[in-house]
């Protein structure tokens, strides 16, 4: 971003139009981490924050290969074919990919990245998990602002990044791999609690029978643990996102959902919490931030977190030790 000044007012409009290159820029804004961009970025969402909260918000996740791309390009392209448009996001703190990765991510999902009713997006490089997650948060909204009625957030399975994009989404679906058993495919128990829907990929030639036996026993895990929703059993589909089947029962099972939240209020409920956790986790960063800049304590900081690395201090007395170094207030919860 050059250091001409941005005009918010004229990026709020265009955003609203629905004009792509304004939503790229305007992610851009809210990506950058220079104090002026982010009084901006704050304004720009501040002004469109009447526009936002109408896409249907979707997390896809699973381990790398299992076919996040190829479904949720294939997906895309169905929900355009109907009338859609449809925004893609990814979190993933691992990536310290730069502006080439761009690229990389538009030759993933060229076709959709390619139509005018689709936008593609990369993770933010770079930053904590709870910064990234929190740059995504504020592009899902920026998408929503420019019209887009369907924002799939992607993460990669690894364990850590699936709880903060369950943090901002409507339904989480777990892509699954044919081929049962291998401790469920080392899916972690945590994500598979996360999931409301289960979609077992690759469900095509000779994979279809391992496919089927892999969504039964999957149903079978699903039954001991708890749901992630007490208004909604988690389902588990076949798909083929190579192949274009089983995306509309995918589809349609995640209109069931919807349906079922927003007839018991947990949908109104589950996007007023996910605004307060938001809030609540912006603070604890700039806490945090206050703590790591202040010039009393940062070397301290260091010191406790490697004697807590060690073990030979408890995290509590560490941070016992650190407020009082801060003159803090004893806490009284
Ligand atoms: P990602 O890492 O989860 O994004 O996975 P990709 O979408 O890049 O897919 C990994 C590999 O699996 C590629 O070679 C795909 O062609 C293949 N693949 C993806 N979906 C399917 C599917 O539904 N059926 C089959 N047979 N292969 C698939």
């Amino acid at each position: 971003m050059s250091g001409r000044p941005i005009d918010t007012d004229d990026l709020a409009r265009r955003l609203r139009a629905g004009e792509r290159g304004a939503l790229a820029r305007a992610i851009t804004l809210v990506e950058s981490r220079k104090p002026s961009h982010r009084r901006q970025a704050a304004e720009l969402l501040q002004a469109v924050l009447p526009d936002t909260g109408r896409a249907r918000r979707i997390g896809i996740t699973g381990v790398p290969g299992v076919g996040k791309s190829t479904t949720i390009e294939q997906l895309g392209q169905n929900l355009i074919a109907a009338g859609h448009r449809v925004a893609v996001l990814a979190v993933d703190p691992s990536s310290s990919r730069s502006g080439g990765s761009i690229l990389g991510d538009k030759t993933r999902m060229a076709a959709l990245a390619c139509d005018e009713r689709a936008f593609v997006r990369p993770s933010p490089s770079g930053g904590t998990l709870g910064g990234v997650a929190a740059r995504t948060r504020e592009s899902l909204l920026l998408c929503e602002a420019a019209g887009f009625d369907v924002v799939i957030v992607e993460t990669v399975g690894t364990g850590q990044s699936e709880v903060a994009v369950a943090d901002m989404v409507d339904v989480f679906v777990l892509l699954a791999l044919p081929g049962a058993g291998d401790e469920l495919q080392g899916i972690k128990k945590g994500v598979l609690e996360l999931a409301d829907i289960i979609a077992v990929n690759k469900a095509d030639g000779d994979n279809e029978g391992r496919a089927r036996q892999a969504a039964a026993e999957l149903k079978a895990a699903l039954h001991i643990l708890t749901p992630a929703s007490p208004d909604w059993t988690p389902e588990v589909v076949t798909v083929s996102g190579l192949a274009n089947r089983g995306l509309d029962r995918l589809w349609e099972t995640i209109g069931r959902h919807r349906e079922a939240l927003v007839a018991s209020g947990g949908f109104a409920a589950r996007r007023r919490e996910q605004q307060v956790k938001w809030m609540r986790t912006l603070l604890e960063e700039r806490l945090l931030g206050l703590v790591r800049g202040n010039r009393a304590v940062a070397g301290r900081l260091k010191e406790l977190e490697a004697r807590v690395a060690d073990g030979d201090l408890t995290p509590a007395l560490a941070v016992e030790e650190l407020a009082q170094a801060l003159d803090l207030p004893e806490a009284t919860t």
